[in-house]
């Protein structure tokens, strides 16, 4: 009976954490402005009741009695597995001074504020006394977590568990290696056209193509539901629903189509968990305290990326699915053919600002980012130096002069809500995202699904290797289990030289 109570409490920290995502949903989705002062004390104290409620003595002595009633079973049991994971997480907590945790809250709600002014007016001095308090408060927290060779590796355990600075530098260094004589020689070619992704695509229109493209792909709208945004997120209450969001731009029509396949992705691995995960910590980030089941940031990630990219912006893609556009919007691409669209929505452009950035230098914003962070923390990089570094840095990986700090160091919400190093993921999903769809596409079943917009032999490659364990398994677990290897970014470097060989004809 000890490990069946253990995990009833366990049910109850993931339903505050559910309940918090709710309200947060509202607040991004459908909440009048002039709820968010007291919306955000709710959600700060769903979070804190969640934390309380992990660390608990009642918890800790439920804890005691599940793993003496399952010591017997093998260490690499669910139960086991599941016990040894809430105890690392509690032990997380408890390093951590509650003070602590209320002060970079603090700081980071008050943040928010200075920096959207301080953005507004590209005016990086204004957020410098903010920007000095989070790095102050995440070095501290750094120092209460602990590490072994950097503090940086400390913050990074909250989104990628086990990723280091040492880790990441041959996989950037291999990326940088693999992708930059790539970028240089496109940069030599004509672009290829787009004035017609610019014209107005009625709002409607793209929603519901958009989302007909989800429900291909799998996305069950029965456990799940697609609504409009200024940024797009993915949130779950449980597998069974699971929502997502898009934003439209009327002068850039692909960003709410690849927006919604992007969130599908990660959509898709929370409702394709398996379902005796439902309320347990293999559904819960009990360290992050959210409820979500991808077992890193990053493995998120490798989702949203595999089906919005390998599958959503391939030829063979829209081989098969143009003609259903281009009949939803027969003005807007009168005369435009397949291979034209195809290519404009595969436009390299290296650009000042991240989250508007093509799929070939993505990665060099994330590693500016990262080196950029870990200076930070390590007190190499002082604050008032920052925008001069980050220039440099931008010159050197996208070869750009940034014209002011609101293309430039101003422009990522991420520092101001006092969260420090969360980058890392976008470049380790973009490589697994590569190596998962390399190894899945070895399969004859998939590659003729994918041949005649079958999506369905992909998606449950995805369940059975991904998506149904939750975090039952470390993300290297799971990588070595799903591909026979560990992260190797060659099939990612791959995957971009073959496509955009094609398209440029470098
Ligand atoms: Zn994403």
């Amino acid at each position: 009976m000890g490990y069946r109570a253990f995990l009833e409490r366990m049910g109850e920290v993931n339903d505050l954490l559910c309940a918090e995502s709710v309200l947060s949903w509202d607040a991004r989705t459908m909440m009048p402005s002039g709820g968010a002062d007291t919306r955000a004390k709710q959600l700060a104290t769903l979070t804190v009741l969640a934390r309380e409620h992990l660390v608990a003595d009642e918890t800790r002595r439920l804890l005691e009695r599940a793993e003496a009633e399952t010591a017997k079973l093998p260490e690499d049991s669910v139960e086991r597995t599941m016990c040894a994971q809430v105890r690392e997480a509690i032990e997380y907590h408890l390093r951590i001074p509650a003070a602590l945790v209320h002060r970079r809250a603090e700081v980071g709600s008050k943040g928010q504020h200075v920096w959207a002014k301080a953005r507004a007016e590209s005016d990086f001095a204004s957020f410098v006394p903010v920007l000095e308090q989070t790095i102050a408060l995440n070095q501290e927290m750094a120092e209460h977590i602990g590490y072994e060779e950097h503090p940086y590796d400390a913050l990074m355990f909250r989104f990628e568990p086990g990723e280091t600075v040492r880790s990441l530098q041959p996989l950037f260094a291999a990326l940088r290696e693999g992708l930059q004589p790539l970028v240089r020689a496109i940069g030599e070619k004509e672009p290829p056209r787009v004035d017609f992704l610019q014209r107005p695509f009625p709002v409607d229109r793209q929603l519901e193509f958009a989302l007909k493209m989800a429900g291909k792909l799998g996305y069950d709208t029965g456990r799940g539901r697609l609504d409009l945004t200024v940024h797009p997120f993915e949130i779950s209450f449980t597998r069974n629903d699971v929502r997502i969001t898009t934003r439209v731009n009327d002068e850039w029509m692909p960003k709410s189509l690849f927006g919604t396949l992007h969130e599908t992705g990660h959509a898709l691995y929370e409702q394709y968990c398996d379902p005796a995960y439902t309320r347990t910590p293999f559904a819960t980030d009990l360290v992050g305290l959210y409820a979500v089941g991808g077992v890193s940031f990053g493995a998120h990630e490798s989702q949203s990326r595999l089906f919005e990219n390998h599958v959503g912006r391939s030829r063979e893609f829209w081989e098969l699915n143009y003609g259903e556009l281009h009949a939803t919007f027969p003005e807007q691409l009168a005369g435009i053919d397949t291979e034209t669209f195809w290519r404009a929505v595969n436009r390299v452009e290296p650009g000042l600002v991240r989250v508007e950035s093509d799929e070939l230098t993505y990665d060099f914003h994330i590693m500016l980012r990262v080196e950029i962070e870990a200076a930070l923390i390590d007190g190499s990089l002082g604050v008032s130096e920052l925008p001069e570094a980050w220039n440099a840095k931008v010159k050197e990986y996208l070869g750009l002069d940034v014209p002011n700090d609101r293309l430039g160091v101003l422009q990522d919400v991420h520092w101001s809500s006092g969260q420090i190093g969360t980058f890392c993921n976008y470049t380790i999903g973009n490589v697994m995202a590569g190596q998962l769809f390399h190894t899945a596409t070895q399969d004859d079943l998939i590659r003729d699904g994918l041949a005649k917009a079958d999506y369905r032999p992909l998606r449950e490659w995805m369940t059975e290797h991904v998506h149904r364990h939750g975090r039952r398994y470390t993300r290297d677990q799971l990588l070595e289990n799903a591909t026979g290897k560990a992260l190797d970014p060659q099939y990612y470097i791959e995957h971009l030289t073959r496509k955009y060989t094609d398209i440029y004809g470098v």
